[in-house]
């Protein structure tokens, strides 16, 4: 069965992943070859929250298919304003477009939005659940830095609310990779998502920490993360803890010196910018990624040749 949305990265398995990055890395060395194949075709945006790269991204990856974008814009001046559900929003939305980008405050957001449509649905970020195209691009950086097996990675900072890392941690149990998760006790990894990380790897794949320094110089791959203000109910706990795990020059010390070290951005604080030009830094490669990255997966979506296979009712 193939995929009609995507959802959450507990969707793909190993096969698929490598087939998006596969295709998105043939892309990224020659987009000419799609230059027209998407012409006449509609996205829609619908972004419930702000966002930079991503929707730029979405859109300049459907323009460079030979398609166009559609804009919602913000919600301050849309419909969402006079009261209008989501359910309503997207089905209307749907018929002016070929497929939708969602992205959304509420978890299962989009989930329930895909039950509402019959295009093609794109979860761009769900409260604090799940952000796959993230993590599609955040794999294929580990691939080009790091290699996806035989990997080390430090996951460290919001762990609670952080959607990208709960996307990216269950993508990486389809390959052989040790994950070793660093937060504060507050912001640890939601108990659900440690259960599943154990029953979908091997236990001993999965560790938990209170401090990057125990475990930085074993690490391939550092992904920090931003402390999640917005999704606090309470702005005395975000103070709590904002400014913790910040890394610096001093802090890569003890580092190897292949590490490499990623954020989805926006960051705040977390990494200190004397760390930009240093080889360690991958974060804006990574920005940079999103392009060929969502372009391969767009057109996956939708092509009537669908090459992401596997189970779609998760
Ligand atoms: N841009 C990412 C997201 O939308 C990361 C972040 O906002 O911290 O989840």
């Amino acid at each position: 069965m193939r995929h009609d949305h995507l959802i959450t990265s507990k969707q793909l398995s190993r096969g698929d992943i490598e087939t998006v990055l596969d295709y998105a890395a043939e892309l990224d060395a020659d987009p000419s070859t799609v230059a027209d194949r998407h012409a006449g075709t509609l996205l829609g945006l619908l972004f419930f929250e702000p966002s930079t790269r991503t929707k730029m991204s979405f859109e300049t990856a459907m323009k460079r298919l030979g398609g166009d974008v559609v804009d919602m814009g913000s919600i301050e001046s849309s419909s969402v304003k006079k009261g209008e559900t989501l359910a309503d929003t997207v089905r209307v939305i749907e018929g002016y477009t070929d497929a939708l980008v969602l992205r959304h405050p509420k978890q299962g957001a989009a989930t329930m939005a895909s039950e509402f449509v019959d295009v093609p649905l794109v979860n761009a970020g769900d409260g604090a659940g799940h952000h796959p195209t993230q993590t599609m691009l955040d794999l294929y950086t580990i691939r080009e830095n790091a290699g996806l097996d035989d990997l080390t990675i430090g996951i460290m900072g919001d762990l609670k609310y952080g959607r990208t890392v709960h996307s990216l941690a269950y993508a990486l149990t389809n390959f052989d990779t040790r994950q070793h998760f660093i937060s504060p006790e507050s912001l640890q990894l939601p108990r659900e998502v440690v259960y599943d990380l154990h029953q979908r790897q091997d236990g001993t794949g999965i560790r938990e920490h209170d401090s990057l320094e125990e475990v930085l110089p074993s690490l391939d791959v550092l992904y920090v993360t931003r402390i999640q203000r917005e999704r606090f109910p309470d702005e005395n706990e975000y103070q709590k803890v904002a400014g913790e795990y910040q890394i610096d020059a001093d802090t890569l010390e003890a580092a190897s010196d292949e590490l490499t070290v990623m954020h989805p951005l926006p960051r705040v604080d977390e990494i200190a910018p004397e760390i930009d030009e240093t080889d360690y830094a991958a974060y804006f490669q990574q920005a940079h990624n999103g392009v060929p990255v969502r372009m391969a997966l767009l057109d996956l979506l939708l092509s009537d040749d669908k090459r992401i296979g596997g189970d779609d009712d998760e």
